[in-house]
């Protein structure tokens, strides 16, 4: 079983690496964003509760990304693994991972780091603003915001990983074709490996 965090900041291309590798590897994508997303879209009175977070590009409360998860993993026992998109972006959530997939026998496998000039992730997301419907992509305040609650909260998951000799960093800066080869040469060993 593969488990493997598609890391980075908001714009570095978490979503678009992780569906490559799904074509490449079959496994299962866990996209807490998209989960969200699909939330608000019903309505739900989650999807109601985590838009007044997500629309200020501020995170959501660890308790409800990580029942989420929890809920994904449990109706998938058979998955021949996953990739974590978006997920863990705290301390909080990397140890409840750490926990859940431990109690289920398979750890995190590796953290996979996609590392983006700041400047280009800004561009990036503002050029996705105009086709993505998605509110906070449209005002820059809300993207620098977004940025720099990766930049304070979620960067120091990447330290919890690295003690446990599990972080490998990727330029994702070129194209996605470029991207994923580099994608593929981290993860190819370890398939080898097991
Ligand atoms: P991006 O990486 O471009 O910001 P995502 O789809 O991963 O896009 O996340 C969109 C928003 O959903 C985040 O800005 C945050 O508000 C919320 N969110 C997603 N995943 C999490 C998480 N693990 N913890 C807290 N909030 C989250």
């Amino acid at each position: 079983m593969l488990n493997l965090i598609v890391f980075g900041a908001p714009g570095a291309g978490k979503g678009t690496q992780s569906e490559r590798i799904i074509a490449r590897y079959g496994l299962r994508h866990l996209s807490t964003g998209s989960m969200l997303r699909e939330a608000i879209e019903a309505q739900s009175p989650m999807g109601i509760e985590a838009q007044r977070y997500i629309d200020h590009g501020h995170l959501v409360p660890d308790e409800l990304v990580i029942d989420l998860i929890a809920k994904e993993l449990d109706v998938h026992p058979d998955a021949p693994g996953f990739i974590f998109d978006g997920f863990p972006r705290t301390s909080v959530q990397a140890h409840e991972l750490d926990d859940m997939l431990l109690r289920r026998g398979h750890p995190v496998s590796l953290l996979l780091a996609l590392e983006v000039e700041e400047q280009e992730l800004v561009a990036r997301l503002l050029n996705r603003g105009l086709t993505s419907n998605r509110a906070d992509d449209q005002s820059e305040t809300v993207i620098r915001n977004r940025i720099e609650v990766y930049m304070r909260t979620t960067l120091p998951v990447i330290d919890h990983y690295r003690r446990q000799g599990k972080y490998h960093g990727v330029s994702g800066m070129g194209s996605v074709d470029e991207i994923a080869e580099r994608v593929a040469r981290a993860i190819d060993p370890i398939i080898l490996k097991r």
